[in-house]
């Protein structure tokens, strides 16, 4: 089946007991036993299991082309529920440029908790291969990555993983599976941030892990929602499934959007560079050609000629586009990112991100223009 096909129908059944089209939101957090002691309605306890998260986690396997999902609270809880899976003592290899709250994870509470990560620059395959110690158990690839849009070899980079006996994890919150499946280019897990452009409309947090089969990883990975506690509420799972049947197409028009907006910027003389793997200059631009398709994303940043005021300068005048962070909504958002990822980021400080909603093409390109005039 076609993914447009499955995003409308994964996890849509018609009620048995309704014949209701859209999910009934099942908030009871008990559910009844039969007099044997069975659970006839297939659920104990909704940190354990619910119909809406069933269902939103069968739909976003299927997107996937995995075989499970677990979906989780946030973007964030679904990355701890994958380092939690780890053993104190394993080591982790991840991007130099990776979301800045997962590198908060790996270099904060899970330092403490034993784990040890090395940041290495995945542009170049070579460079995680040098990075591999006989303890590595997870390779953590973003691509593209989160601010910079860097390309990461998913299809390499798994089998310098897997020869050393690790896992590849890959982050594809930007690329979402319209564009890229990481799955079947030999990655071991997909982690979402479902916050972003799964949910859409910027009104839901969560996130999800997905993999090939339900083995002790994700044995392990279940246990986290479950007696972690970092399960998505109903109402949150159903607001997801909501937004799922129009992802392809949002997705494709944010790509062709952020295509025509990095053009635009691309020629501008007060921009100093572009981020953008549609682009034929950007550096993962061969990679991005392999490994995604129908699209680059919604997502783009650029550089500003001078430092932070004059990004700050530019992000002020904006009047249709919102200063906000987050990403993959409707609405088009522009953030100046290095203030928002503290002192110790790498981003450079005069770099805006842009997440492209559904507005028109020209519109954005026109209040861009009016912003850096
Ligand atoms: N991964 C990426 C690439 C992200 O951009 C984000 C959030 O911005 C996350 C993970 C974390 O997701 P959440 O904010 O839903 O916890």
């Amino acid at each position: 089946m076609k993914l447009e096909t499955l995003a409308v129908h994964a996890g849509r059944e018609v009620e048995p007991a309704t014949r209701a089209i859209t999910p009934s939101i099942t908030l009871s957090t008990t559910f009844e036993r039969a007099q044997d002691g069975a659970f006839p309605g297939g659920h104990i306890y909704t940190r354990n299991s619910n119909p809406n998260r069933d269902a939103l986690e069968r739909a976003l396997a299927a997107l996937e082309g995995g075989g499970i999902a677990v979906a989780f609270a946030s973007g964030n809880a679904a990355t701890s529920a994958v380092l939690q899976a780890l053993t104190p003592g394993d080591h982790v290899i991840a991007s130099i440029e990776t979301y800045y709250g997962t590198r908060a994870v790996l270099t904060g509470a899970l330092r403490r908790w034993g784990l040890q990560a090395d940041f290495v620059d995945m542009s170049d395959p070579a460079n995680i291969a040098r990075a591999m110690r006989p303890n590595t158990r997870l390779v953590w690839v973003e691509t593209p990555s989160n601010p910079r849009l860097r390309l990461t070899d998913i299809a390499a980079a798994a089998a310098i993983a897997h020869a050393g006996g690790a896992r590849l994890v890959c982050d594809n919150t930007f690329a979402t599976p319209v564009l890229q499946r990481p799955l079947a280019r030999g990655a071991d897990l997909v982690v979402h941030s479902t916050t972003k452009y799964i949910g859409g409309h910027s009104d839901v947090l969560g996130g999800c892990v997905i993999a090939n089969a339900n083995d002790d990883f994700m044995q392990r990975v279940r246990a986290y929602q479950v007696f972690g506690g970092a399960a998505p509420s109903p109402f949150d799972c159903w607001l997801l499934l909501r937004s799922i049947p129009t992802l392809p197409y949002r997705v494709r028009a944010q790509s062709e959007g952020a295509m025509r907006v990095a053009a635009f910027l691309a020629a501008h003389p007060r921009v100093a560079c572009v981020h953008y793997p549609g682009l034929p200059a950007h550096p993962g631009h061969a990679i991005a050609g392999r490994q995604m398709q129908g699209g680059f994303g919604g997502m783009l940043s650029f550089q500003v000629v001078g430092g932070e005021a004059e990004a700050m300068a530019v992000a002020a005048r904006v009047r249709l586009i919102v200063r906000a962070t987050s990403l993959g909504g409707v609405e088009s958002l522009i953030e100046h990112r290095a203030s928002v990822e503290g002192p110790d980021t790498p981003t450079p400080r005069n770099l805006l991100r842009l997440s492209v909603g559904l507005e028109h093409p020209d519109d954005l390109i026109a209040d861009l223009a009016q912003a850096m005039a």
